[in-house]
């Protein structure tokens, strides 16, 4: 009961909260998607079908990706809940959220009985997973029903008319998306991925509405395969998509449309930064991403919220080095501050399925540049700087190090400048790009 009306106020707010237009100072950008991404990508699974918990939570686990479990509370056709397994998935940060209490459509349902289907499925989930916020809801048979009725209790409501959504919904309670199996328009791997490669030329949000898996007995099933090769596609395009779940994407939009940043202060080591909203902090703590060009004469830096550092990462914009960091609005202030060198980037992703050898930043350079790469296994790697000729200019790495992210500074002494290669070999793999020195 406590958790309704909470949610019931907090919803109150942002409805309150919607006049309020984001307001971000220059030179301050805020990504569109988490980490600058081009696309959001939701994997939501309706039913409980079996395969979801026995087969997609360990895979996307696997990936450091997390879904959306669109959860019956009191059907006996699709089995009970397993709310253990559902308190597992919550805590791996998968999103469990409400689905109705009979899957029964709410065309031409009464009021009262859609006000009860959907506020006692919320209840359900509230009060057997302690801690998780059930703030999005998906129609039976993606049937509209009352929209404001489902506005008093969600955040966002999910249909599924088939189209890519855009960076910001016309209508948080009539949500599209596309249905998968072998009763939708996507079946494979390729298909998953086309249709996310549109969202990307809009900078929407796709989202996928799966049932069964292989021979689960769920409807429109997809194979554990298909399910597997997908996984693997938007792994390998990290850069691009932002998958995650239903309801942090939600979160995601409207922070971002409501931020304001503004910077305090700023000296040569130090840059004050204020981030806030206006919507509720109990509900709205989804970190956002946001970057602004270092500084001149800056080659590097961090950033820490509330004392405690937070996510950031240099990376070159139109060769311009920007400081790219998160954090959640109204979360305290965030601080900038000059370094001398780039620190290894720790990376909460889980290790790659292969070597990754990433674009030098800043680029170009004078005096140094930082470069990155990732590696999917232990063992022996040497990363080489050459001329052009093939010429060793400096040997930067030559050992054993474990798999995961590393980033090595290179400061060129006595060189000209112009272009130079840079090479990193371990057993196996042998990657190489090229970067320019200037003068
Ligand atoms: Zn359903």
């Amino acid at each position: 009961m406590r958790y309704m009306k909470v949610l019931f106020l907090l919803v109150s707010v942002f409805a309150a909260g919607n006049t309020f237009a984001q307001t971000v100072q220059e030179p301050y950008e805020v990504g569109v998607w988490h980490g600058f991404r081009n696309a959001a990508v939701s994997f939501t699974f309706d039913d409980g079908c079996s395969n979801q918990f026995a087969v997609a939570i360990p895979l996307f686990n696997e990936f450091g990706f997390r879904l959306t479990l669109f959860t019956l509370t009191r059907t006996d056709w699709a089995g009970l809940p397993d709310w253990t397994v559902l308190n597992n998935a919550a805590a791996q940060g998968h999103e469990v959220a409400a689905h109705s209490l009979s899957h029964t459509t709410f065309a031409g349902m009464s009021e009262a009985d859609q006000m009860k289907e959907l506020s006692e499925c919320q209840n359900d989930i509230n009060s057997h997973i302690p801690g998780n916020q059930c703030i999005t809801f998906a129609y039976p048979y993606c049937a509209l029903g009352n929209k404001s009725l489902v506005a008093d209790y969600y955040l966002a409501a999910r249909i599924c008319s088939g189209v890519i959504e855009p960076k910001t919904p016309r209508d948080f309670m009539a949500i599209s998306s596309i249905v998968c199996g072998t009763e939708g328009s996507v079946k494979t791997a390729d298909h998953f991925l086309s249709r996310a490669g549109s969202a990307i030329r809009t900078n929407g949000w796709c989202i996928y509405l799966l049932h069964g898996i292989d021979n689960d007995g769920g409807w429109s099933p997809v194979t554990s395969e298909v399910l597997r090769e997908t996984c693997q596609l938007f792994h390998e395009q990290q850069n691009d998509f932002w998958v995650d779940t239903f309801g942090n994407v939600s979160r995601y939009i409207k922070e971002r449309d409501d931020v304001s940043v503004a910077e305090l202060s700023a000296d040569d080591s130090t840059i004050v930064v204020q981030i806030t909203d206006t919507l509720s902090d109990t509900l709205f703590n989804h970190a956002l991403t946001f970057r602004r060009p270092l500084p001149a004469g800056w080659i590097a830096a961090v950033a820490a919220q509330n004392d405690s550092p937070v996510v950031s990462q240099i990376k070159a914009i139109n060769f311009i080095p920007h400081i790219q960091f998160d954090a959640v609005p109204d979360g305290g202030d965030v601080v900038i501050s000059r370094r001398s060198e780039v620190r290894v980037y720790e990376q909460t992703f889980p290790i790659p399925v292969k070597p990754v050898l990433t674009q030098n930043f800043p680029n170009p350079f004078n005096p140094g540049t930082t470069i990155s790469f990732e590696l999917s296994q232990s063992g022996r790697v040497s990363l080489t700087v050459f001329d052009l000729l093939g010429r060793e200019i400096k040997a930067l790495v030559d050992q054993d190090l474990a798999a995961g992210v590393h980033s090595v500074v290179f400061r060129p002494e006595n060189i000209a400048g112009g272009m130079y290669l840079y090479r990193l070999q371990g057993e196996g793999f042998l990657l190489q790009r090229k970067m320019l020195f200037l003068p």
